[in-house]
Protein backbone atom coordinates (compact mmCIF):
# COMPACT_ATOMS: atom_id res chain seq x y z
CA UNK A 1 0.00 0.00 0.00
CA UNK A 2 1.19 3.28 -0.94
CA UNK A 3 2.29 5.54 2.22
CA UNK A 4 -0.79 7.90 0.79
CA UNK A 5 -3.47 5.73 1.05
CA UNK A 6 -2.96 4.42 4.70
CA UNK A 7 -5.51 5.57 7.03
CA UNK A 8 -3.71 8.70 8.98
CA UNK A 9 -5.53 8.09 12.29
CA UNK A 10 -3.41 5.00 12.25
CA UNK A 11 -0.26 6.74 11.19
CA UNK A 12 -0.82 9.28 13.51
CA UNK A 13 -1.24 6.60 16.39
CA UNK A 14 2.44 5.14 16.26
CA UNK A 15 5.57 6.12 17.25
CA UNK A 16 7.81 8.31 14.82
CA UNK A 17 10.35 8.43 12.99
CA UNK A 18 9.88 4.81 11.33
CA UNK A 19 10.95 3.01 8.09
CA UNK A 20 7.73 2.31 5.76
CA UNK A 21 8.19 -0.36 3.49
CA UNK A 22 5.43 -0.75 0.41
CA UNK A 23 5.62 -4.53 0.24
CA UNK A 24 3.41 -4.71 -2.88
CA UNK A 25 5.15 -2.17 -4.56
CA UNK A 26 8.77 -4.27 -3.88
CA UNK A 27 7.14 -7.36 -4.70
CA UNK A 28 5.54 -5.55 -7.77
CA UNK A 29 9.19 -3.99 -8.71
CA UNK A 30 11.13 -7.42 -8.11
CA UNK A 31 8.72 -9.23 -10.66
CA UNK A 32 8.79 -6.47 -13.26
CA UNK A 33 13.01 -6.48 -13.17
CA UNK A 34 12.70 -10.54 -12.64
CA UNK A 35 10.25 -11.25 -16.15
CA UNK A 36 13.15 -8.72 -18.02
CA UNK A 37 16.49 -10.27 -16.92
CA UNK A 38 14.71 -13.78 -17.39
CA UNK A 39 13.42 -12.84 -20.97
CA UNK A 40 16.96 -12.33 -21.83
CA UNK A 41 18.60 -15.22 -19.67
CA UNK A 42 19.90 -12.61 -17.41
CA UNK A 43 21.07 -13.36 -13.88
CA UNK A 44 20.60 -10.57 -10.93
CA UNK A 45 22.51 -11.03 -7.92
CA UNK A 46 20.55 -8.59 -5.59
CA UNK A 47 23.67 -5.84 -3.50
CA UNK A 48 22.55 -5.99 -0.16
CA UNK A 49 24.61 -3.00 0.78
CA UNK A 50 21.60 -1.17 -0.84
CA UNK A 51 18.93 -2.68 2.00
CA UNK A 52 19.62 -5.76 3.92
CA UNK A 53 16.25 -5.51 6.11
CA UNK A 54 15.45 -9.36 6.69
CA UNK A 55 12.05 -8.69 5.21
CA UNK A 56 13.17 -7.16 2.20
CA UNK A 57 15.81 -9.75 1.97
CA UNK A 58 13.36 -12.90 2.41
CA UNK A 59 10.77 -11.46 -0.40
CA UNK A 60 14.02 -10.41 -3.17
CA UNK A 61 15.22 -14.33 -2.11
CA UNK A 62 11.61 -15.66 -2.51
CA UNK A 63 11.31 -14.17 -6.26
CA UNK A 64 14.59 -16.07 -7.49
CA UNK A 65 17.32 -13.37 -6.97
CA UNK A 66 21.03 -14.13 -5.84
CA UNK A 67 22.65 -11.83 -3.59
CA UNK A 68 25.95 -9.63 -4.07
CA UNK A 69 27.69 -9.09 -0.83
CA UNK A 70 30.38 -6.62 0.26
CA UNK A 71 31.44 -8.05 4.17
CA UNK A 72 30.80 -11.15 5.55
CA UNK A 73 28.64 -9.97 7.64
CA UNK A 74 26.36 -9.40 4.21
CA UNK A 75 27.26 -13.20 3.42
CA UNK A 76 26.13 -14.52 6.62
CA UNK A 77 22.91 -11.80 6.53
CA UNK A 78 22.16 -13.65 2.96
CA UNK A 79 22.64 -17.16 3.74
CA UNK A 80 20.39 -16.75 7.22
CA UNK A 81 17.71 -15.10 5.13
CA UNK A 82 18.10 -18.11 2.91
CA UNK A 83 20.42 -17.68 -0.17
CA UNK A 84 21.63 -20.39 -1.70
CA UNK A 85 25.41 -20.15 -1.32
CA UNK A 86 25.98 -20.78 -5.00
CA UNK A 87 23.86 -17.71 -5.56
CA UNK A 88 26.22 -15.00 -3.17
CA UNK A 89 28.95 -13.16 -4.46
CA UNK A 90 31.43 -11.22 -2.72
CA UNK A 91 32.86 -7.97 -4.04
CA UNK A 92 34.91 -5.25 -2.39
CA UNK A 93 38.50 -3.48 -2.57
CA UNK A 94 39.17 -4.58 0.67
CA UNK A 95 38.00 -8.10 2.23
CA UNK A 96 39.58 -9.24 5.65
CA UNK A 97 41.49 -12.62 5.64
CA UNK A 98 38.40 -13.70 8.02
CA UNK A 99 35.55 -12.70 5.70
CA UNK A 100 37.19 -14.39 2.79
CA UNK A 101 37.58 -17.84 5.19
CA UNK A 102 33.44 -17.07 5.72
CA UNK A 103 33.07 -16.89 2.10
CA UNK A 104 35.47 -20.07 1.23
CA UNK A 105 33.59 -21.82 3.99
CA UNK A 106 30.35 -21.47 2.40
CA UNK A 107 32.02 -22.47 -1.14
CA UNK A 108 29.77 -19.35 -2.85
CA UNK A 109 29.58 -18.61 -6.08
CA UNK A 110 32.58 -16.39 -6.58
CA UNK A 111 34.70 -13.34 -5.55
CA UNK A 112 35.03 -10.24 -7.36
CA UNK A 113 38.68 -9.57 -6.82
CA UNK A 114 39.81 -5.85 -7.14
CA UNK A 115 44.22 -6.47 -7.01
CA UNK A 116 46.67 -9.20 -7.81
CA UNK A 117 47.60 -8.91 -3.88
CA UNK A 118 43.80 -10.09 -3.52
CA UNK A 119 44.09 -13.21 -5.55
CA UNK A 120 47.53 -14.29 -3.93
CA UNK A 121 45.56 -14.00 -0.73
CA UNK A 122 42.31 -15.69 -2.10
CA UNK A 123 44.44 -18.43 -3.43
CA UNK A 124 46.92 -18.99 0.07
CA UNK A 125 43.26 -19.35 1.88
CA UNK A 126 41.98 -21.68 -0.18
CA UNK A 127 44.65 -23.72 -0.53
CA UNK A 128 44.62 -23.97 3.46
CA UNK A 129 41.09 -24.54 3.59
CA UNK A 130 41.59 -27.32 0.96
CA UNK A 131 39.33 -25.69 -1.65
CA UNK A 132 38.87 -24.04 -4.98
CA UNK A 133 37.42 -20.40 -4.93
CA UNK A 134 36.02 -19.04 -8.23
CA UNK A 135 36.77 -15.32 -9.02
CA UNK A 136 36.31 -12.65 -11.21
CA UNK A 137 38.29 -9.97 -11.99
CA UNK A 138 37.00 -6.42 -11.07
CA UNK A 139 37.99 -4.31 -14.25
CA UNK A 140 38.11 -0.71 -14.28
CA UNK A 141 36.19 0.51 -17.61
CA UNK A 142 36.79 3.84 -17.21
CA UNK A 143 32.95 5.16 -17.85
CA UNK A 144 32.28 8.32 -17.09
CA UNK A 145 28.20 7.71 -15.36
CA UNK A 146 27.89 11.11 -14.87
CA UNK A 147 26.99 11.06 -11.50
CA UNK A 148 27.83 12.69 -8.18
CA UNK A 149 31.52 12.26 -7.88
CA UNK A 150 31.17 10.34 -4.28
CA UNK A 151 28.98 7.58 -6.01
CA UNK A 152 30.99 7.40 -9.58
CA UNK A 153 33.27 4.54 -9.15
CA UNK A 154 34.61 3.55 -12.92
CA UNK A 155 36.77 6.10 -13.32
CA UNK A 156 40.51 5.50 -13.17
CA UNK A 157 41.53 7.72 -10.12
CA UNK A 158 39.36 5.61 -7.67
CA UNK A 159 40.15 2.80 -5.84
CA UNK A 160 38.07 0.37 -7.07
CA UNK A 161 39.49 -2.56 -9.52
CA UNK A 162 42.76 -4.05 -10.84
CA UNK A 163 44.50 -1.35 -12.68
CA UNK A 164 44.58 -2.20 -16.33
CA UNK A 165 48.18 -1.77 -16.21
CA UNK A 166 48.45 -5.17 -14.55
CA UNK A 167 45.91 -7.04 -15.80
CA UNK A 168 48.08 -9.29 -18.15
CA UNK A 169 50.27 -9.82 -14.75
CA UNK A 170 46.96 -10.83 -13.36
CA UNK A 171 46.30 -13.31 -15.95
CA UNK A 172 49.40 -14.84 -15.78
CA UNK A 173 49.00 -14.90 -11.73
CA UNK A 174 45.25 -16.52 -12.17
CA UNK A 175 46.99 -19.33 -14.46
CA UNK A 176 50.14 -20.12 -11.70
CA UNK A 177 47.53 -20.45 -8.68
CA UNK A 178 46.37 -24.08 -7.94
CA UNK A 179 43.41 -22.63 -5.85
CA UNK A 180 41.63 -20.26 -7.75
CA UNK A 181 39.60 -20.73 -11.45
CA UNK A 182 39.02 -17.44 -13.02
CA UNK A 183 34.75 -17.45 -13.79
CA UNK A 184 34.85 -13.88 -15.88
CA UNK A 185 34.90 -10.12 -15.54
CA UNK A 186 33.31 -7.14 -13.12
CA UNK A 187 32.65 -4.34 -13.70
CA UNK A 188 30.75 -1.42 -11.67
CA UNK A 189 30.52 2.23 -13.35
CA UNK A 190 28.51 3.83 -10.60
CA UNK A 191 24.84 4.69 -8.93
CA UNK A 192 21.82 6.36 -9.71
CA UNK A 193 22.81 6.40 -13.29
CA UNK A 194 19.35 7.31 -15.44
CA UNK A 195 21.15 8.34 -18.95
CA UNK A 196 21.21 4.42 -20.43
CA UNK A 197 24.01 5.50 -22.59
CA UNK A 198 26.28 5.23 -20.02
CA UNK A 199 25.31 1.43 -20.12
CA UNK A 200 25.95 1.15 -23.88
CA UNK A 201 29.92 2.56 -23.06
CA UNK A 202 30.05 0.02 -20.56
CA UNK A 203 29.03 -2.46 -23.34
CA UNK A 204 31.62 -1.43 -25.47
CA UNK A 205 34.25 -1.77 -22.86
CA UNK A 206 33.25 -4.80 -21.95
CA UNK A 207 33.13 -6.01 -25.02
CA UNK A 208 37.07 -4.91 -25.64
CA UNK A 209 38.18 -6.15 -22.48
CA UNK A 210 36.64 -9.83 -23.14
CA UNK A 211 37.89 -9.74 -26.32
CA UNK A 212 41.49 -8.83 -24.83
CA UNK A 213 41.20 -12.05 -22.60
CA UNK A 214 39.59 -14.48 -24.93
CA UNK A 215 43.01 -13.07 -27.75
CA UNK A 216 45.41 -13.93 -24.88
CA UNK A 217 43.73 -17.62 -24.75
CA UNK A 218 42.18 -17.02 -21.10
CA UNK A 219 38.26 -17.95 -21.52
CA UNK A 220 35.69 -15.63 -20.40
CA UNK A 221 32.46 -17.68 -19.05
CA UNK A 222 30.38 -14.80 -16.81
CA UNK A 223 30.41 -11.42 -17.89
CA UNK A 224 28.97 -9.35 -15.17
CA UNK A 225 28.21 -6.37 -15.52
CA UNK A 226 27.43 -4.76 -11.52
CA UNK A 227 24.40 -2.04 -10.79
CA UNK A 228 23.66 1.29 -10.84
CA UNK A 229 20.47 1.33 -12.27
CA UNK A 230 18.95 5.02 -11.09
CA UNK A 231 15.45 5.51 -9.93
CA UNK A 232 13.45 8.78 -10.27
CA UNK A 233 13.80 10.70 -6.72
CA UNK A 234 11.86 13.67 -8.23
CA UNK A 235 8.28 11.40 -8.51
CA UNK A 236 7.88 8.35 -6.70
CA UNK A 237 4.66 7.93 -7.32
CA UNK A 238 5.14 8.82 -11.45
CA UNK A 239 7.62 6.09 -11.32
CA UNK A 240 7.12 3.80 -8.98
CA UNK A 241 9.58 1.40 -10.47
CA UNK A 242 12.60 2.08 -13.19
CA UNK A 243 12.45 1.10 -16.81
CA UNK A 244 13.92 -2.73 -16.54
CA UNK A 245 13.16 -3.54 -20.43
CA UNK A 246 15.03 -0.64 -21.55
CA UNK A 247 17.95 -1.16 -19.12
CA UNK A 248 18.20 -4.96 -19.80
CA UNK A 249 17.64 -4.26 -24.06
CA UNK A 250 20.91 -2.41 -23.65
CA UNK A 251 22.87 -5.22 -22.64
CA UNK A 252 21.00 -7.60 -24.45
CA UNK A 253 21.93 -5.70 -27.59
CA UNK A 254 24.97 -4.32 -27.36
CA UNK A 255 27.09 -6.85 -25.42
CA UNK A 256 28.92 -9.39 -27.74
CA UNK A 257 28.56 -12.64 -26.30
CA UNK A 258 28.11 -16.44 -27.06
CA UNK A 259 25.37 -18.57 -26.11
CA UNK A 260 27.52 -20.41 -23.24
CA UNK A 261 28.21 -16.76 -21.75
CA UNK A 262 26.39 -15.71 -19.15
CA UNK A 263 25.41 -12.34 -18.21
CA UNK A 264 25.51 -11.10 -14.50
CA UNK A 265 24.26 -7.91 -12.94
CA UNK A 266 24.03 -6.56 -9.26
CA UNK A 267 21.26 -4.55 -8.97
CA UNK A 268 20.80 -2.88 -5.69
CA UNK A 269 18.90 0.88 -5.92
CA UNK A 270 16.63 0.21 -8.40
CA UNK A 271 15.14 -3.10 -6.94
CA UNK A 272 14.48 -1.47 -3.07
CA UNK A 273 14.68 2.47 -3.08
CA UNK A 274 11.23 3.59 -4.04
CA UNK A 275 9.62 0.85 -1.65
CA UNK A 276 10.60 2.22 1.07
CA UNK A 277 9.64 6.04 3.11
CA UNK A 278 11.16 7.27 6.06
CA UNK A 279 8.12 8.85 7.76
CA UNK A 280 8.43 11.61 10.92
CA UNK A 281 6.56 13.68 13.05
CA UNK A 282 7.21 17.92 13.02
CA UNK A 283 8.36 18.70 16.95
CA UNK A 284 8.56 22.54 16.54
CA UNK A 285 7.94 24.79 13.38
CA UNK A 286 10.59 27.85 13.78
CA UNK A 287 10.41 31.18 12.05
CA UNK A 288 13.61 33.49 11.18
CA UNK A 289 13.75 36.54 9.32
CA UNK A 290 13.20 35.07 5.87
CA UNK A 291 13.32 31.34 6.49
CA UNK A 292 10.42 28.92 8.23
CA UNK A 293 11.84 26.07 9.25
CA UNK A 294 9.87 22.47 10.32
CA UNK A 295 12.28 20.18 12.84
CA UNK A 296 11.89 16.56 12.54
CA UNK A 297 11.97 14.03 14.60
CA UNK A 298 13.93 12.39 11.87
CA UNK A 299 17.56 12.96 11.13
CA UNK A 300 20.64 11.89 9.58
CA UNK A 301 20.97 9.11 12.12
CA UNK A 302 17.90 7.34 10.25
CA UNK A 303 19.01 8.94 6.47
CA UNK A 304 22.18 10.04 5.96
CA UNK A 305 21.79 10.79 1.92
CA UNK A 306 21.17 14.41 1.92
CA UNK A 307 23.68 14.88 4.77
CA UNK A 308 26.42 12.26 2.68
CA UNK A 309 25.89 14.16 -0.16
CA UNK A 310 23.57 16.06 -0.68
CA UNK A 311 21.17 14.01 -2.23
CA UNK A 312 17.31 14.93 -3.22
CA UNK A 313 14.15 13.21 -1.59
CA UNK A 314 10.95 14.16 -1.89
CA UNK A 315 9.40 15.21 1.02
CA UNK A 316 5.88 14.97 1.57
CA UNK A 317 3.25 16.19 4.18
CA UNK A 318 0.71 13.56 5.58
CA UNK A 319 -3.06 14.08 5.23
CA UNK A 320 -3.83 17.94 5.43
CA UNK A 321 -5.64 19.96 2.78
CA UNK A 322 -4.82 19.18 -0.86
CA UNK A 323 -5.73 22.59 -1.95
CA UNK A 324 -3.53 24.36 0.46
CA UNK A 325 -1.61 26.96 -0.23
CA UNK A 326 2.38 25.62 -0.26
CA UNK A 327 4.51 27.36 2.24
CA UNK A 328 8.80 26.97 1.35
CA UNK A 329 10.33 25.29 4.45
CA UNK A 330 13.66 24.34 5.32
CA UNK A 331 13.24 20.67 6.76
CA UNK A 332 15.76 19.92 9.04
CA UNK A 333 16.69 17.20 11.77
CA UNK A 334 17.39 17.42 15.45
CA UNK A 335 20.98 16.20 15.57
CA UNK A 336 23.83 18.44 16.27
CA UNK A 337 25.32 18.97 12.96
CA UNK A 338 24.83 21.72 10.69
CA UNK A 339 24.54 19.26 7.70
CA UNK A 340 21.81 17.42 9.03
CA UNK A 341 19.41 19.40 6.59
CA UNK A 342 16.70 17.22 4.79
CA UNK A 343 15.61 19.79 2.19
CA UNK A 344 15.77 23.93 1.69
CA UNK A 345 12.70 25.85 0.44
CA UNK A 346 10.53 22.80 0.16
CA UNK A 347 7.56 23.70 -0.89
CA UNK A 348 4.44 21.74 1.78
CA UNK A 349 1.16 22.75 3.06
CA UNK A 350 1.73 25.02 5.97
CA UNK A 351 2.49 22.78 8.43
CA UNK A 352 2.62 22.17 12.30
CA UNK A 353 3.74 20.15 15.63
CA UNK A 354 2.20 16.55 15.43
CA UNK A 355 2.06 16.34 11.44
CA UNK A 356 3.66 13.68 10.02
CA UNK A 357 6.26 13.84 7.00
CA UNK A 358 7.42 11.06 4.67
CA UNK A 359 10.85 11.58 3.17
CA UNK A 360 10.12 9.38 -0.49
CA UNK A 361 12.14 6.96 -2.04
CA UNK A 362 14.23 5.95 1.22
CA UNK A 363 14.41 2.01 0.62
CA UNK A 364 17.82 2.12 -0.78
CA UNK A 365 21.06 3.20 1.29
CA UNK A 366 18.46 4.95 4.40
CA UNK A 367 17.98 2.22 6.99
CA UNK A 368 21.80 0.20 6.71
CA UNK A 369 23.46 3.58 6.61
CA UNK A 370 21.58 4.25 9.98
CA UNK A 371 23.59 5.45 13.33
CA UNK A 372 23.25 5.71 16.86
CA UNK A 373 24.90 9.15 16.83
CA UNK A 374 24.07 10.79 19.71
CA UNK A 375 22.52 7.69 21.15
CA UNK A 376 19.44 7.93 19.06
CA UNK A 377 16.78 5.11 19.41
CA UNK A 378 16.65 2.34 17.73
CA UNK A 379 14.98 1.94 14.14
CA UNK A 380 11.62 1.31 14.24
CA UNK A 381 9.64 -0.17 10.60
CA UNK A 382 6.44 -0.49 9.51
CA UNK A 383 5.46 -3.13 6.92
CA UNK A 384 2.65 -2.54 4.67
CA UNK A 385 1.59 -6.29 4.64
CA UNK A 386 1.30 -5.78 8.85
CA UNK A 387 -1.42 -3.09 8.59
C1 LIG B 1 27.02 -0.70 -4.79
C2 LIG B 1 27.33 -1.73 -5.79
C3 LIG B 1 26.30 -2.28 -6.55
C4 LIG B 1 24.87 -1.81 -6.47
O1 LIG B 1 24.74 -0.53 -6.93
P1 LIG B 1 23.30 0.15 -7.13
O2 LIG B 1 23.60 1.50 -7.61
O3 LIG B 1 22.61 0.14 -5.82
O4 LIG B 1 22.57 -0.69 -8.16
C5 LIG B 1 26.63 -3.27 -7.45
N1 LIG B 1 27.91 -3.69 -7.60
C6 LIG B 1 28.92 -3.19 -6.87
C7 LIG B 1 30.30 -3.69 -7.08
C8 LIG B 1 28.66 -2.19 -5.96
O5 LIG B 1 29.67 -1.67 -5.26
Amino acid sequence: MNIHQIDLNHLKGLETPFYYYDMDLLATTLNQAKQAADKRGFHVHYALKANCNPRVLEMIQAKGFGADCVSGNEVQQAIDCGFPADQITFAGVGKADKEINLALQHQIFAFNVESIQELLVINELAAKAGVKAQVSLRINPNVDAHTHHYITTGLDENKFGVPNSELEKAAAVLRECANLELLGLHFHVGSQITDINVFKSLCVKVNEWKNWFEERGTAIKVLNVGGGLGVDYHQPDAHPYADFEAYFDVFDKFLERTAQQEVHFELGRALVAQAGSLVSRVLYTKSGVKKHFLILDAGMTELMRPALYQAFHKIEKLGGQADAELMNYDVVGPICESSDCFGKEVPLPPSERGDLIAIRTAGAYGEVMASRYNLRDEMRFVYSDNM
